[in-house]
């Protein structure tokens, strides 16, 4: 880990807390970065900047490693500019204000991180395919939905979330039936599958 101001980090995460920015748990954080170091990731792309949080704990694993993310939410992403400027990370990481299901982009990146709209994991997940390195990787977080996925549906009130946990249940089928990829699931934080391109 490259040394980092860790008074600045716990301020981040208090916004998150305070604001209601759903941001990684701790536990698949260590996951992630734990999961960086063992790969030798040096180029990432995130879907799902918020304000930053995740994309600098990226970012802090390894001098070299470089990271691209998106981020729709124009408050967030000027949160996150912020933030990365705070920790002299701006010539690591490179924001992109954007709604990610618009974004062409021809770089290749070891890892692509998949954290935003849940509903539109299956998409970004075709989408962004094109952008990965031989042997890359494509991580995805909120599998678990927050303990959703795994309830029975009759017993889940909100439409809405019923609704949404149908649509992580067809991603994870799709993951599973997706021959390209070789997908691992972890019961980690709220649930993280790899899929390593094969
Ligand atoms: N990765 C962040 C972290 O752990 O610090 C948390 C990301 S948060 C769970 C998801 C973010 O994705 C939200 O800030 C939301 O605005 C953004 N988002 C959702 N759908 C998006 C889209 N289609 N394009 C870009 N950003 C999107």
């Amino acid at each position: 880990m490259v040394g980092y101001d860790y008074t600045e980090i716990q301020r981040i995460k208090k916004y998150a807390l305070e604001n209601k920015i759903p941001i990684m748990q701790d536990e698949g954080i260590q996951f992630l970065t734990t999961f960086i170091i063992k790969n030798q990731i040096r180029t990432i792309l995130e879907i799902g900047t918020a304000i930053g949080y995740s994309a600098i704990m990226m970012a802090l694993v390894h001098p070299d490693i470089k990271v691209v993310s998106v981020e729709r939410d124009e408050k967030r992403y000027l949160e996150a500019l912020k933030n990365i400027k705070k920790l002299n990370l701006d010539h690591r990481i490179t924001l992109i204000f954007k709604d990610a299901t618009e974004l062409k982009l021809d770089d290749k990146f070891d890892l692509v991180f998949l954290d935003a709209a849940k509903s539109q994991n299956t998409h970004f997940f075709k989408s962004f395919t094109q952008n990965l390195n031989n042997n890359g990787y494509i991580i995805t977080d909120n599998l678990g939905f927050h303990g959703y996925v795994k309830k029975d549906e009759a017993l889940i009130e909100s439409k809405n979330i019923r609704a949404l946990v149908r649509k992580i249940k067809d991603y994870i089928q799709f993951l599973k039936e997706n021959t390209s990829f070789e997908t691992q699931f972890y019961e980690v934080g709220d649930g993280i599958s790899v899929s390593k391109l094969l």
